[in-house]
């Protein structure tokens, strides 16, 4: 079941054209040069907003379908009543225009949602679906605690694979648990495929002077280039999943992984040293998933919001950061200081991030 190389092609994040939407055009460049660079492994959801169509149109219109895997996956929080389950998985194949996937995951398992997928037998639903030829291979997303990874892998052996958040920050983040779920994956045998490698792009780049710990030493690779070889050198990992949103970030990857060199002793020492560094710059650890935005209230653009504030905590205090603040903040979009406290944000955001205080913060520094 491996893909003929660890690059994953994750289709989050996409590049969009001045009117807001995603756009083709540049999306299906980014495609021909993964899949003209040998790379076969890509990584939608229904939840990832136009992701699936444009999959459609970039892909699987375009493209043999033996020539690709396409992995999708199931919402649960999505989830009010049995025949849902059924419902979204025939809507994403139908907006993907495909048959079948050739992953198909339950998606981001975490403690808010774990019942309501056991509830709705949603891994039932998808081993059904594999008799069915519907789908190839099955396994989930998570962001859970690593006493609840153990709990699903006991409930549900028949998964084939896990998809861990992994990366040199979160190794040892006492809430992503990167390393002990990575740990517990590989004691069951689990082949892993890495989400957020390079954190929702906070890896691809430091204030100049953490920087140049790794130019110093290969001033030809790109900072992301570090946080890639980090997981591409663990074992048991099937595929790294890099959700690309510009040409740029595509030829780089294709570099990285066309030439894939594994760490050595020296450079993981410097990551150890740039570790330590980062810890001095107290940002918000939000990947961007965008997760959080549907079910706000006041429609507030909470990864947009938090961007900005890090962006000001990491380079220092810029008019480009206030504007970028104020460029999100209207058309309907409410301002850091409107949120009402709901919570409804913190139920789902995979990195359990305490948005209501950090916007308590964030208002302080743009709402003046
Ligand atoms: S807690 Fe605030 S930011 Fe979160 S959903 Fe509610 S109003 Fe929006
Ligand atoms: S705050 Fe959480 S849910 Fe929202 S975009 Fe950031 S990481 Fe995702």
């Amino acid at each position: 079941m491996l893909s003929n190389s660890k690059l994953g092609f994750g289709l989050m994040r996409l590049p969009k054209d001045e009117s807001g939407n995603i756009d083709l055009q540049t999306v299906s460049k980014m495609v021909d040069k993964f899949i003209d660079s040998g790379f076969t492994y890509f990584d939608t959801a229904y939840i990832y907003e136009g992701s699936e169509e444009i999959t459609r149109k970039a892909l699987v219109n375009r493209y043999d379908r033996n020539l690709f895997t396409l992995a999708n996956k199931l919402p649960g929080w999505l989830l009010n009543k049995q025949e849902d389950v059924e419902r979204i998985f025939n809507e994403s194949l139908e907006r993907c225009g495909v048959d079948y996937f050739d992953y198909y995951l339950i998606h981001s398992v975490e403690e808010s949602n774990y019942d309501i997928y056991q509830k709705y037998n949603c891994f039932e639903f998808v081993t059904e679906m594999k008799k069915q030829g519907k789908v190839k291979h099955m396994g989930f997303s998570f962001h859970g605690s690593s006493n609840l990874l153990k709990r699903v892998l006991k409930d549900h052996p028949e998964v084939e694979f896990v998809q861990l958040q992994i990366n040199y920050l979160d190794w040892e983040d006492g809430l992503i648990e990167s390393r002990t779920n990575y740990e517990i994956a590989r004691e069951h045998n689990k082949p892993i495929i890495v989400m957020e490698p390079v954190k929702g792009g906070t890896l691809a780049s430091f204030p100049k002077e953490v920087e140049k710990m790794f130019k110093d030493y290969n001033p030809d690779k790109s900072i992301a280039s570090w946080a890639l070889r980090y997981v591409a050198s663990l074992d048991g990992i099937m595929t790294i999943l890099s959700g690309m949103s510009n040409e740029e970030q595509i030829d780089d990857n294709i570099n990285t992984f066309k030439n894939l060199v594994l760490l050595n002793n020296e450079e993981k020492e410097i990551i150890e040293k740039v570790k330590y560094e980062l810890n001095a710059y107290p940002i918000i650890n939000c990947t961007s998933c965008r997760y959080c935005i549907d079910g706000c209230p006041k429609s507030i653009l909470i990864p947009d919001l938090f961007k900005a504030y890090n962006g000001e905590l990491t380079y220092g205090k810029s008019p480009i950061y206030k504007d970028y603040y104020d460029e999100h903040v209207k058309d309907g979009h409410g301002k850091a200081s409107d949120c009402i406290e709901c919570g409804t944000c913190q139920d789902v955001c995979p990195q359990h991030l305490s948005i209501i205080e950090y916007l308590k913060d964030v208002s302080k520094v743009f709402d003046k």
